[in-house]
């Protein structure tokens, strides 16, 4: 299967030239294109919010999660505790995330938000499965009022299950506290098909905003539960084909958008880049590689860190 994959390649793919013809074709595009015509997209991502934040508390106290109540003050007055806006030994507190919001609203204005996913604090010494699903359901909140009238592409993170990581995908409906908070997310999403896959296996597709594109073609954003290979989920040692046929349907989405000559941008929380292998991963990858033309890039949170790989 990935060798035919990776034979049925379009002549475009092959040429291993497309991008250079891609400027070609767009060059007068590109020239006239007015600001105003351009997408702006913003991405959230790995917020972690912790909402026991208490200002001034010790933020260096021992345990995975500092910066509340129980991890006491600061002892003497050459320490500082944790500030109004936030301590980088600790997770965001409510009050930055707030006004986050609303400098994306009222100042970044985008078309649309992206949001990769592990939303949940990092108190994993003690989290409960009532906390993660609180956690999910107030981060939802915050996000659909801060954000109020622009569309939010969300994608599931590693933390944001119970217990942390681990992520099933065989059955429909395998994960509880996913089940639980889920439905909050239904509102964001474009219709019942994306609901369904969304509600059974944590993926889904959206247009991307296309009131800008002139032609009518819809290209579409693919939000994937790459949990699924990640090495800290069990389950990545035991699956061996495809959980929930995630990859049986990225495959035929994204061979219906290179028949129509539109684009997808691809999104997950966790890269799957190099720890995905075995045969699961070789035929993800081998997918990424024959729809090199129709992905224009791809968009994953996780690592903590800002990188642009080309
Ligand atoms: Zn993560």
């Amino acid at each position: 299967m990935i060798f035919e994959t990776l034979l049925s390649k379009s002549e475009l793919a092959n040429t291993n030239n497309y991008i250079n013809q891609l400027y070609d074709d767009n060059e007068d595009r590109i020239s006239e294109l007015k600001k105003e015509d351009l997408i702006k997209m913003v991405i959230l991502t790995d917020l972690h919010i912790d909402y026991s934040y208490q200002e001034g508390t010790e933020p260096n106290c021992g345990l995975p999660q500092c910066c509340r109540i129980q991890s006491g003050w600061p002892k003497n007055n050459s320490t500082k505790g944790a500030g109004k806006w936030g301590d980088y030994q600790c997770d965001l507190n409510e009050l930055t995330m707030t006004d986050m919001f609303r400098f994306v609203k009222d100042e970044l204005k985008p078309d649309a938000v992206i949001w990769g996913g592990d939303s949940v604090p990092h108190d994993v010494h003690s989290q409960t499965f009532d906390e993660v699903v609180l956690y999910m359901n107030k981060t939802t909140d915050a996000f659909i009022e801060g954000l109020d009238g622009i569309p939010i592409f969300p994608t599931i993170g590693n933390h944001d299950n119970y217990p942390q990581d681990q992520i099933k995908m065989h059955l429909p409906k395998e994960n509880p506290a996913i089940n639980i908070w889920g439905p909050k997310w239904h509102k964001l999403l474009p219709d019942q098909e994306a609901i369904d896959n969304f509600s059974k296996y944590g993926y889904f597709s959206a247009p991307v905003t296309s009131n800008k594109i002139e032609d009518g073609s819809v290209n579409k954003i693919i939000s994937l539960n790459n949990n699924i290979c990640y090495q800290f989920n069990w389950e990545s040692v035991v699956q061996f084909t495809d959980p929930g046929n995630m990859l049986g349907w990225l495959e035929k989405e994204l061979d219906e958008l290179e028949k129509v000559n539109v684009t997808a941008i691809i999104f997950s929380h966790v890269p799957n880049l190099d720890e995905c292998n075995r045969q699961y991963g070789r035929r993800y990858h081998a997918i990424m590689d024959k729809y090199q033309t129709v992905i224009r890039f791809g968009v994953y949170g996780h690592i903590h860190q800002e990188q642009y790989q080309v």
